[in-house]
């Protein structure tokens, strides 16, 4: 039977080696229909709104007209590329992945900023990368990455952007169901991912990791080498130079702690810094509660921007085992496993980078020999320099740790209006309020938009407090049907809602109740950090609907704009609740 068989050919993705990129062109669309730019991407690249009416622009955001190469004379700067990548998927090596279905069309400067840009399209066919799938992107998921990128944006979370949308109307793409096509137009400083590392470290290509970690630092970072932070000093001494963490986390280097000792050299400064921008990231997504779901490392930035946005979402009630992503039976990258494992990936870093974090990139195999040591990868010859390694990485990983916790609890504090820091605040006013939430089964944004709108003035009773209460739950469970054995918990938030009021008195106004403006004032600050729109599942799903099946337009716009603009009590007098839907409103009510 087996001389029988036709001989089967193994067929595998191309294996792309001593390179970071391959020039690619975006397949040519026969038809497209621009669904929506954001105003404020337009804005921060530096264009002017009108430049988004032009056919030009229609072309260029669905790669029919390459901006900055001359097809005729076959020269320019904008010809465009998909990187090459690799990445640890789940846990495991998954090998090259590489933008599958990304192209970078070209950088540009904005020219009023100076930021630089690197601008791609998602869903433009076919790359060298996109292995056993089709290079396309479902108007669905499309949908989802391009609002939700604005919107954390918008809120402040570090993120990659997203400048437009596209219908491609021709477009039939294969998924669970025969679903049209898009391309969004996204930008980032740059697009370098860990996973960019991963792949030359594990086929051992040691000089593509040198001449990545070079260029990362001396073309992708602004400042270059010098603006690299260095260690910090005794933890129990902060630093003098206040500006080392200032201008980059707006933490106060007294919170920081790090390790004294250990002499370092520009390699292990690149990767304390890659380390500290996604402390910060994941800090704010966590004081969000947003969870992204594939935080594997070809899904985590060098430059600490949330990215990738596939089954993300936001925490609807608080529960930090919640993951979106229904294939993660582990849990691995729940909203509690953030942190956690975004450090997991930048160790993966840590052992591209390990020999020039030990050595400072001097070493080559010539220098091990003229030490007296036979070969570069014998024991006896790395062993110092692996504990060396060793000891930078878990030096940044107390320094990872402690941004994060100061990261995270001054988020925090701003969200629960708090004017001043006490060390005592993570333990004795973040814990226990997201102990009772998570009890109570509270709405986590919810909570705090309720909680800025509460009014001070006059002064809460313990009757009032009572009538506040079942704002904080969703109508269909008001405290009254809760049972038996929660009502406890319900004196605990009374308690805690109380011992906050404390503390607002003391911030605002030397521990006197509040008066009008003040109030005013507070209430205007924490409505200016918690926002009133939240693009939850629900909501993506319903416009993704009506865009697709009932051929609607207006209302991506209008999700765009409340996405953009997410802090605001009301829209031109009409008043759309993020949060509390009711399916029986009219139209124009809910939007
Ligand atoms: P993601 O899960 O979106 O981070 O993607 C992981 C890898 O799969 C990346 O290399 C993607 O470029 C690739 N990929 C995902 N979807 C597609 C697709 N429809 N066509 C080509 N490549 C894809
Ligand atoms: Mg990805
Ligand atoms: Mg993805």
């Amino acid at each position: 039977a087996e001389s029988h068989r036709t001989p089967r050919h193994e067929i595998h993705p191309r294996q792309v080696r001593h390179a970071l990129f391959t020039w690619v062109r975006p397949e040519p669309q026969s038809t497209s229909e621009l669904l929506a730019v954001s105003p404020a991407a337009m804005r921060d690249l530096g264009l002017l709104a009108s430049e988004a009416e032009t056919e030009d622009f229609k072309q260029t955001v669905v790669g029919n007209k390459l901006w900055g190469w001359d097809e005729e004379k076959e020269t320019g700067e904008g010809y465009p590329w998909a990187q090459c990548y690799g990445g640890w998927q789940f846990g495991s090596w998954a090998g090259q992945l590489g933008d599958g279905r990304a192209i970078s069309l070209f950088e540009a400067t904005n020219p009023f900023t100076g930021a630089r840009y690197e601008v791609q399209l998602k869903g433009a066919g076919i790359t060298p990368y996109s292995r056993f799938a089709d290079g396309k992107a479902v108007l669905r998921s499309s949908i989802r990455e391009f609002i939700v990128s604005e919107y954390l944006h918008a809120i402040g979370v570090p993120t990659t952007r997203a400048l437009a949308i596209s219908l491609l109307p021709n477009e039939r793409v294969r998924r669970e169901r025969i679903e049209p096509g898009a391309i969004v137009v996204r930008f980032a400083p740059s697009w370098l991912r860990i996973g960019t590392f991963d792949l030359p470290r594990m086929r051992g290509d040691r000089e593509l990791v040198r001449q990545l970690a070079t260029y990362l630092a001396e073309h992708v970072i602004p400042g270059g080498w010098e603006a690299l932070p260095a260690r910090l000093e005794d933890p129990s001494s902060p630093p003098q130079d206040e500006s080392i963490l200032t201008p980059l986390t707006g933490i106060p280097p007294s919170e920081i702690q790090g390790s004294p000792g250990e002499e370092e050299n520009r390699f292990a400064r690149l990767f304390r810094h890659i380390a500290r921008l996604n402390a910060l990231m994941v800090a704010s997504l966590q004081s969000y509660a947003f969870t992204n779901g594939v935080l594997n490392t070809d899904n985590t930035s060098l430059l600490g921007l949330s990215m990738d946005y596939g089954p993300f979402a936001f925490l609807d009630v608080f529960d930090p085992s919640y993951t979106p992503n229904h294939d993660d039976d582990t849990l691995r990258y729940s909203y509690r496993n953030q942190p956690t494992i975004i450090w997991w990936n930048l160790v993966r870093l840590a052992e591209a980078l390990g020999e020039l974090l030990a050595a400072g990139g001097e070493v080559d195999e010539e220098w091990f020999v003229s030490k007296g040591f036979s070969k570069f990868e014998s024991e006896e010859a790395t062993q110092p320099y692996v504990r060396r390694a060793e000891k930078i990485i878990a030096q940044a990983g107390q320094e990872y740790k402690a941004v994060f916790l100061a990261e995270y609890t001054r988020l925090m504090r701003r969200r629960l209006g708090f004017r001043t820091v006490n060390p005592d605040d993570l333990e004795g006013f973040i814990s226990p309020l997201l102990d009772t939430m998570e009890s109570l089964s509270l709405d986590y944004n919810l909570f705090f938009r309720t909680l800025s709108s509460i009014p001070l003035v006059p002064t809460p009773t313990p009757e009032l407090w009572d009538t506040v209460l079942p704002k904080f739950f969703y109508p269909s469970t008001p405290p009254s049907s809760l049972p038996q054995d929660k009502a406890p918990l319900l004196k605990d938030l009374t308690t805690w809602l109380e011992k906050w009021h404390e503390r607002i008195k003391q911030d605002w106004n030397n521990g006197n109740p509040l008066i009008p403006e003040i109030d005013q004032e507070r209430i205007k600050a924490m409505k200016g950090v918690n926002p009133k729109f939240v693009p939850r599942g629900w909501i993506f799903d319903e416009v993704i609907r009506r865009v697709e099946k009932d051929g609607e337009r207006n209302v991506l716009k209008r999700l765009l704009h409340l996405s953009l603009h997410p802090f605001e009590d009301n829209w031109a007098g009409r008043e759309f609740d993020g949060v509390l839907y009711e399916g029986n409103k009219d139209e124009e009510e809910r939007w």
